[in-house]
């Protein structure tokens, strides 16, 4: 008889999710486990490093993901602790033979894996959280171009389209005869202002069918850099980092899309974007460890910045309106728009000389779409320190409140006394 451990990790979800279905197929007993990581409870600039809207998104998550399996006659068992600790303990426990999960290709992640691997555990990885299907490139992705256009070249010449997704597996087999005991941290479930944005594969698919449904992505180029609304952007980011949808699943939908409506500037807009978050993913086969130095990619030395001056920037109260709406925001709701997360980390970075990795570790406290590969790329992006040939990505605040804010309407929303 085989017993296996599936950890569930970023991947939130029964289907379109090559792992867990592997993990079934080959199973007869099957333990489906998620671990609250405990270095989550902690940063260095005296945060946590996951924010109560963080918190709520992800509990809603994984209650949709458990309801899911129990349907099944399955169940999803929370621990925490150290993420190999715990496992180690459960494989004793249930005389597991292997861990299935997804690989994530980030430090602190592979980390976990290795020390798995190191008291010789079997863990089986699957690499499934992107678009495209790297097997497919025309280059090995340690060598692919650094700089996005370049890559975008490629992958358009080579006609590259995204990995079919699969469906949830039929049967999942039974839990171990005798199951460990769950313990988990206490919740702190907080509602925020974007009270549509609720965790969970059966509202991640509600979502995408009303944003498709109501032809949003016709008008997706024009609206996606406004700041106000549900509309403007798709807001698939954060039900896509947590996996409760899997990118090929959007893709997928997004060419039926075109397929009945035909493709227009939008449609291509939005397969460009989702294009980004696969770059990002990807150049992490290729510099690894070298995206989370200081330095980044450059070797210009950050100079240690001001503790004051941080919780200004952080807790919305620098004197720049804008900057200071945003950053209440991100605060009060958990989310923020493009445009604005653009804006603030570079005001964090080139107006008040910030250290970048500080603004990073605010971003992935609160933000509810807070993904690991995405916010790396897009701080050493804006700090020019990463692959972006132009340097540095400084923006102009007075244009942009010009540009974007010009009646004042998002500023006072954000900061007019309640
Ligand atoms: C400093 C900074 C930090 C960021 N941190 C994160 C993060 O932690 N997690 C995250 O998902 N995105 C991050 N982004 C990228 C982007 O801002 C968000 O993906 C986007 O605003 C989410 O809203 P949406 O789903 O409505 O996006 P849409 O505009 O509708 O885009 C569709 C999808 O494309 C992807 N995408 C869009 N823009 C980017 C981009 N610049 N980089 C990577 N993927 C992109 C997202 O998955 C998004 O859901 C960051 C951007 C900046 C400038």
């Amino acid at each position: 008889m085989k017993t296996l451990i599936y950890w569930f990790r970023n991947d939130l979800r029964l289907a379109d999710n090559p792992a867990f279905t592997q993990a079934c197929l080959s199973a007869d007993h099957l333990l489906p486990v998620y671990i609250h990581d405990s270095k989550e409870q902690e940063t260095v600039y005296g945060f946590e490093r996951q924010g109560p809207h963080r918190q709520a998104f992800l509990r809603a998550s994984l209650d949709d993901l458990n309801s899911q399996l129990r349907a099944q006659g399955s169940d999803l068992l929370e621990f925490s602790g150290k993420p190999a600790e715990v496992l180690l303990r459960l494989l004793k426990d249930t005389s597991a033979q292997a861990i299935y999960c997804e690989q994530i290709e980030a430090p602190e992640e592979i980390e976990q894996v290795r020390m798995l691997q190191e008291q010789s555990v079997d863990v089986e990885e699957f690499w499934q959280s992107s678009m495209l299907d790297p097997q497919t490139f025309p280059f090995e992705l340690e060598k692919m171009p650094d700089v996005f256009t370049a890559f975008r070249r490629e992958v358009e010449k080579a006609q590259l389209k995204f990995a079919q997704p699969i469906n949830a597996p039929k049967k999942i087999p039974a839990l171990p005869a005798t199951l460990p005991q769950g313990s988990i941290l206490p919740s702190r479930a907080h509602s925020f202002l974007h009270p549509y944005l609720i965790g969970g594969a059966s509202h991640a698919h509600a979502h995408l069918k009303q944003y498709f449904g109501r032809r949003l992505p016709d008008s997706y180029k024009e609206t996606r850099n406004q700041l106000i609304g549900m509309d403007y952007s798709s807001k698939f980011s954060a039900w896509l980092v947590l996996g409760c949808i899997s990118a090929r699943d959007i893709a997928a939908q997004l060419h039926e899309y075109e397929h009945c409506y035909g493709a227009n500037d939008g449609t291509y807009w939005l397969w460009f974007e989702l294009l980004w978050r696969d770059y990002f993913r990807f150049i992490h086969f290729k510099y690894g460890q070298k995206l989370y130095r200081a330095s980044g990619l450059t070797g210009v030395p950050v100079k240690p910045s001001y503790a004051p001056s941080f919780e200004q920037w952080r807790t919305g109260t620098t004197g720049t309106a804008l900057v200071d709406a945003g950053m209440r925001e991100l605060q009060q709701s958990g989310y923020l728009s493009n445009r604005m997360r653009q804006i603030v980390a570079s005001y964090w970075i080139y107006d008040m000389k910030g250290d970048w990795r500080a603004g990073a570790a605010w971003f992935e406290s609160q933000l509810i779409d807070y993904d690991v590969y995405s916010n790396q790329g897009n701080w050493l992006y804006i700090a020019g320190r990463g692959t972006d040939p132009r340097g540095g990505r400084p923006f102009n605040v007075a244009k942009q409140t010009q540009d974007h804010d010009p009646q004042e309407i998002y500023r006072k929303l954000w900061l007019s006394p309640e």
